[in-house]
């Protein structure tokens, strides 16, 4: 799996913020990516642009990464396409935070459905082709909150611990079949998903912050292509904090 080499790369939730910079890391080296995408169809559509720009090619498609048959068919448009999956990428995720005593049941599901479940299919989905090829590279995003806890968002932190749970699990099952499995910890990131905090929320969160000030989306996707290079090759089943030092 030289670097040179055109891969095929799979990003969920690449139409915004990290996603979109995942692709973008990916573009320069000529690679075919597929990504995925819940409603913002303009920003999907600039995401497209900006990789073919890059000297990419990058095609998204609307999905529901909560439903395994749209899964399926996201994962098939690729193998249709190019015959192989080369770099799984789970980075979809939203938040529905509140305090555990009023979170509504529907705001549990939902995290966890996305976040966690979205995973899961994508992963079984790619599992058998790359079984086949005998090679291939998970990375899944979760978050510093997925080991540090965070009061007001029970369902996310649970995803995201979750997330790291299940990326254990296949490394250690897909291993012997050449495939690498990791998670990348963002911490606090400048997205449209932290865009909404209060200006006294972000200071205070920006004071936890070792290294004082927040991440960009570019500091996450440089250790995603890292982990999809040939030089990562002997890291799987790994959690890697990219986050300031908000976690040591
Ligand atoms: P964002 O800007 O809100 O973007 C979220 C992306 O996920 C969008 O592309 C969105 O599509 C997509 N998405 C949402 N629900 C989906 C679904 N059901 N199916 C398919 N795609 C879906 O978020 P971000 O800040 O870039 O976060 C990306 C990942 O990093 C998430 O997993 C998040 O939990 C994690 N993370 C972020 C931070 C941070 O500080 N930003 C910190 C730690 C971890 P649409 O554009 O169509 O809505």
């Amino acid at each position: 799996m030289a670097d040179t080499v055109k891969r095929t790369i799979l990003v969920t939730g690449g139409s915004r913020g990290i996603g979109r910079a995942v692709c973008l890391a990916f573009a320069a080296a000529g690679n075919r990516i597929f990504f995925n995408y819940s409603s913002a169809a303009a920003a999907a559509q600039e995401t497209e642009k900006l990789v073919a720009d890059a000297g990419g090619r990058a095609t998204g498609m609307q999905v529901n990464v909560a439903s395994e048959k749209e899964v399926s068919d996201f994962v098939g448009r690729a193998l249709e396409e190019t015959g192989r999956v080369d770099v799984l990428v789970n980075n979809a995720g939203i938040t529905k935070d509140g305090l555990i005593v009023r979170m509504k049941e529907s705001d549990w599901d939902a995290v966890l459905d996305v976040n966690l479940k979205g995973a899961f299919h994508c992963i079984k989905a790619v599992s058998k082709p790359m079984i086949r090829q005998r090679s291939g590279r998970i990375i899944n995003i979760s978050s510093v909150v997925g080991v540090t806890g965070n009061p007001g968002q029970a369902n996310y932190v649970a995803a995201k611990a979750g997330i790291i749970g299940l990326a254990k699990g296949i490394a250690r099952e897909l291993a012997s079949r050449g495939i690498t499995v990791n998670v990348v910890a963002p911490g606090y990131i400048e997205t449209d998903m932290t865009a909404s905090f209060p200006e006294k929320a972000r200071q205070m969160m920006i004071d936890q912050i070792p290294l004082g000030h927040s991440g960009t989306p570019q500091d996450i996707a440089a250790v995603v292509a890292f982990l999809a290079s040939e030089q990562a090759g002997y890291i799987t089943g790994q959690v890697i904090h990219v986050s300031g030092g908000m976690y040591m």
